[in-house]
């Protein structure tokens, strides 16, 4: 079967037109992909970097955003063969204290599809073995694009309701493919006002679309000042921080309105520090919250709702859509920032 791989240390990935797959054991499904989508990190695994270092193990096939359909089955599957599926790639241990607790989400043992953490198995292939365990069934008729990008619109919808953002005023700040989805998700789950920021005109212009009341151009307007005079002096009661700029991220409890949320996504690369501990942290009483993918399987139906009833249009985020071939395409646009959402079809 055509697939992708990194076996060796080096920047980029091989085609590889003949690469084998192992029969489905146990509990496996082995699924034809129809749809693979490129997130951000897949840029890390590509230039092969330290954070690729610290989250992945050679050899692999990238690619943990993926949709397909069962077309064979191990004796222990509890999927059926033609049944529409698509992977969560938190693969959770099921034995540590926070798989116990319900939370495989954070699994201490954590292996991970399209990283070689314990797989070597990933999307950008026409077959895949996954165990069922981690196939999430697509009953609806949302689109394979649509049920492929559930993954990383489950990460905005996660942390959306985790710092509740019904009814209330919300700033997402940073407008990539995470920050637009949680602006689409924020408008369908029933946020009041929203305000996105970046520094990209052309993402603003696409945070609009997806439902953004006001965008913030903070190459041209300070984002302290405008949340301050948007909010009568108040602050914002949530913020959803999704650029991993750490500068901003210290900053933005300035702006945040007393007993607000704050929900953190973005990676920041360096440290994070409070400035005035006192004023912006600690009398404000505040809530953070951080997440690491999606509540299995909870995000995944929620979100499949909101696709399914028109709310949320998560493939408006899609820039490049490619054959699986072509991915050195797919690659070059994401690394000049020229892509927004890439789908690759590995079936050709
Ligand atoms: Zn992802
Ligand atoms: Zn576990």
């Amino acid at each position: 079967m055509r697939a992708l791989i990194k076996r060796d240390p080096a920047e980029g990935f091989e085609f590889d037109e003949n690469c084998p797959i192992d029969e489905p054991v146990g509990d496996e499904c082995q699924i034809k992909v129809t749809a693979v989508s490129v997130c951000g990190s897949d840029i890390n695994l590509w230039k092969w970097n330290d954070v690729a270092r610290t989250i992945a193990s050679l050899p692999f096939i990238p690619g943990h955003e993926a949709v397909g359909i069962v077309v064979k089955c191990g004796p222990e599957a509890t999927h059926k063969i033609r049944q529409r599926v698509a992977v969560e790639n938190h693969f959770y241990c099921e034995n540590c204290c926070m798989c116990d607790a319900g939370r495989g989400d954070i699994c201490n043992k954590m292996k991970q599809y399209g990283h070689g953490k314990g797989t070597t198995q990933g999307g950008c292939s026409e077959l895949s073995n996954v165990s069922s365990k981690y196939l999430y069934p697509i009953n609806s008729s949302i689109t394979d694009e649509q049920a492929c990008l559930i993954e990383p619109m489950g990460v905005a919808h996660n942390i959306l309701e985790r710092i509740d953002i019904v009814g209330q005023d919300l700033l997402v700040i940073g407008c990539g493919p995470v920050g637009l989805l949680a602006i689409a998700c924020a408008r369908g789950m029933g946020a009041k006002k929203i305000y996105a920021a970046d520094v990209i005109a052309d993402k603003l212009e696409l945070a609009e679309k997806m439902g953004a009341d006001r965008v913030i151009d903070v190459t041209k307007e300070d984002l302290h000042e405008t949340i301050m005079k948007a909010t009568n002096g108040e602050g914002i009661p949530r913020i959803c921080e999704i650029s991993g700029h750490a500068p901003t991220l210290s900053k933005c409890l300035k702006y945040m309105r007393k007993g607000g949320k704050l929900g953190l996504v973005g990676l920041p690369k360096s440290a994070v520090t409070f400035e005035d501990p006192l004023p912006d942290l600690i009398f404000k009483s505040l809530e953070i919250h951080s997440v690491h993918g999606r509540k299995i399987f909870h995000t995944w139906e929620e979100c499949e709702k909101l696709i399914e009833s028109g709310k949320v249009q998560p493939e408006m985020t899609v820039s490049h859509r490619v054959p699986l071939s072509d991915f050195k395409t797919a690659y070059d646009a994401l690394l000049s920032g020229k892509a927004c959402k890439i789908i690759m079809d590995p079936q050709n």
